[in-house]
């Protein structure tokens, strides 16, 4: 007899998305028949490795309509983001010191920005608005003569939205500062072509486009402008003198083949899920009462929605259901607490509605069964929690809790 394993479905793809078969299968033989060192310039075992690296450069090139040249391998977005930054300002301290970036950056932008001031670094954060998205008027204002970067990332991880890149871009020309993306959650999934838009450098990681983890790379501009950072690492002077370090071969070519499948496949992949996240969106909105889209619909990933269910804690909430569905919610576990996302608390969320929040995150290989088996779970999860509510008791009885005096212990 055939034992019906439980479902279990996966909609944390902004953590991290499982690896493309098809990406597994190139990165094989690099383990194994060509297992060279691609500095290795005087034997075949180094030539094939070379070869292999080259090639995933020009595929992870093509996809964002740059030079090979401009790629620089690293070991992920978070790497990335720091050689960025730090080489960014040690680069063209003599130039200033001021960095402006934003509230609802990743923590690898924030705390390498919060570094640098130890070092005499000047940060602006700007502020978002209550839909996510930046103030252009604001950035325009906080440029001055000691500006040197400009960092914004291309779509947030929590909520999916996307920044007006073009319009950054183009402030950036206007004063001549250098603009940084750390665009990890959009390349792959959506256009991103840096030249059309001004970025200067751009950082993005393989294991969230369905390639291998400790992977990434940094895009730096090498014409107009040409842009240098200084390395953050010393040894051999591997990737132009930019990243030493002998390349992770295997992780490198799988990076290439998602790439390449990415810029085949991304368009039909953003089509089809933003149809089933749409409808996984609807079904929950239409189906529970007082539930509430974090961030600008119009301007946001197709595979991403979160929302808040008022009322109901949603690190609760996940263990009605984390044995059989992988989401993500709006508290981050710290050492002493549960922290309410900092990114929803940007976009004015109270600490209540920041905690009630899950994030759901599609990814190539969710289906739409998938999708109907979440709603059902999540519909059951959010009604079990609430019914054991007292507070939403009092909700449905109209009582203002705003005005509740809470008595204390
Ligand atoms: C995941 C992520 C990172 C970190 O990427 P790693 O490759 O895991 O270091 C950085 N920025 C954003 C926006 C991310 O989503």
């Amino acid at each position: 007899m055939m034992i019906k394993e439980p479902m279990r479905v996966y909609l944390d793809n902004n953590s991290t998305t499982p690896c493309d078969p098809r990406v597994v299968d190139t990165m094989v033989p690099y383990f194994y028949q060509k297992p060279g060192n691609s500095a290795s310039r005087n034997h075949p075992f180094g030539w094939e490795a070379e070869e292999g690296v080259d090639y995933a450069r020009e595929q992870i090139a093509a996809l964002l309509k740059v030079d090979s040249k401009e790629i620089i391998f690293t070991s992920g977005a978070t790497e990335s983001d720091n050689l960025a930054i730090k080489g960014v300002f040690e680069m063209y301290k003599s130039k200033g010191n001021h960095i402006i970036t934003v509230t609802t950056e990743h923590k690898a932008v924030l705390d390498t920005c919060d570094k640098l001031t130890e070092v005499g670094a000047e940060i602006t954060y700007l502020k978002v608005a209550e839909d996510g998205l930046i103030d252009l008027a604001e950035l325009e204002a906080a440029i001055k003569s000691t500006t040197i970067l400009v960092s914004v990332m291309w779509a947030n991880n929590e909520t999916g939205v996307i920044q007006p890149m073009k319009e950054i871009g183009d402030i950036c020309e206007k004063f001549g500062v250098l603009f940084m993306s750390d665009a990890t959650q959009a390349v792959g999934k959506m256009p991103t072509y840096p030249k059309e838009i001004g970025v200067h450098l751009m950082a993005f990681t393989s294991h969230k486009m369905y390639g291998p983890k400790g992977v990434g790379a940094l895009y730096v501009s090498r014409k107009s402008p040409r842009v240098k950072v200084t390395a953050q690492m010393d040894g051999g002077g591997h990737e132009r003198g930019m990243r030493s370090g002998t390349l992770n071969v295997p992780g490198i070519v799988g990076f290439g083949k998602a790439a390449e499948i990415a810029r085949l496949e991304m368009n039909a992949d953003a089509e089809r899920l933003k149809k089933l996240r749409d409808r996984l969106e609807h079904e929950l909105t239409s189906r529970l009462e007082e539930c509430y889209i974090n961030g600008n619909v119009d301007h946001r990933m197709p595979h991403v929605t979160n929302i808040s269910f008022k009322h109901v804690e949603g690190e609760g909430l996940m263990m009605t259901f984390n044995q059989n569905i992988a989401v993500s919610s709006g508290s981050a576990c710290t050492s002493a607490s549960l922290e309410p996302s900092y990114v929803l608390v940007a976009l004015g969320l109270g600490d209540d509605l920041a905690h009630s929040s899950i994030r759901f995150s599609l990814g190539r290989f969710t289906t739409d069964e998938e999708v109907d088996f979440v709603v059902d779970k999540l519909v059951a999860g959010v009604n079990h929690m609430r019914d054991l509510s007292p507070i939403w008791e009092m909700y449905k009885e109209g009582v203002d809790l705003s005005n509740v005096q809470w008595s204390e212990h």
